[in-house]
């Protein structure tokens, strides 16, 4: 593993190099960069299917990170199977949360309704960790700066949590390009997109929302939450749950 100072050249270099670039030379240079130290994380949401696309064209056998977190969406569930069999993708991991860590804090299922926080901690934070850090020295991520609220000032390569770097090869894309392209390409929607939802998640926490809101509105609506906590700067590793029931 790299030093700290060495990582953060590096992030530096790539940014300035692929700022204007497309998504799909960003995702070039980092097939090239990092090789098999290279992972993809995937919602296969409402958006996902253009950059899936895009890295099926390039690497198929990339490893795409499929958090099943055990309260998604069905739909979402057949569309992650149907997808990537279309687009070719042979990588694809379906990452669930650890059994212990549910038993203990979450044995009802409902932890949701009282502490998001913690339920994305077991359900999404852990489960990644462990798909990523022992493997992976980069990532891609498929977050946009049309989002809004944190994502505005979004760099195509930032230097992520745990010393990882990440791309985020469709920063710059808009809206309409997303849809451009999944027209010129015929790519499937989900199939939750025509029931007005324009970013899915779990179930208990994604709403559709009102024609002119933002995407990410039906996202944890009504709370000051608009991450799950992958994407936040960790100080110091996350509170290790589970282990011994
Ligand atoms: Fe739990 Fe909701 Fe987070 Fe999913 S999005 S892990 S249900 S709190």
């Amino acid at each position: 593993m790299a030093f700290e100072s060495e990582i953060q050249d590096q992030v530096a270099e790539l940014n300035a190099r692929l700022r204007n670039a497309t998504p799909q030379e960003i995702l070039r240079v980092a097939v090239e960069t990092y090789g098999e130290r290279l992972a993809m994380v995937s919602s296969f949401g409402a958006e996902s299917a253009v950059l899936l696309h895009m890295i099926a064209q390039i690497k198929p056998d990339t490893p795409v990170i499929f958090l099943d977190t055990g309260m998604l969406f069905g739909q979402t569930l057949d569309y992650r199977q149907q997808l990537a069999a279309r687009l070719g993708l042979t990588g694809v991991r379906d990452i669930r949360p650890q059994y212990q860590d549910l038993a203990v804090h979450d044995p009802n299922a409902d932890l949701w309704k009282t502490d998001t926080d913690a339920c994305c901690n077991i359900r999404k934070v852990l489960p990644l960790d462990r798909a990523i850090l022992p493997e992976f020295d980069a990532w891609i991520t498929g977050r946009k700066r049309f989002h809004g609220g944190e994502r505005l000032r979004l760099a195509v390569v930032e230097r992520g949590e745990k010393d990882k770097v990440k791309f985020n090869p469709l920063a710059n894309f808009s809206k309409e390009a997303l849809e451009a392209y999944m027209i010129e390409h015929d790519l499937p929607a989900h199939p939750l997109v025509a029931f007005g939802y324009p970013s899915i998640g779990c179930w208990p926490c994604t709403k559709p929302v009102e024609e002119g809101q933002d995407v990410r509105a039906g996202r944890w609506a009504g709370t000051d939450k608009s991450e799950c906590g992958i994407h936040v700067e960790r100080a110091t590793a996350p509170v290790e749950v589970g282990g011994d029931i």
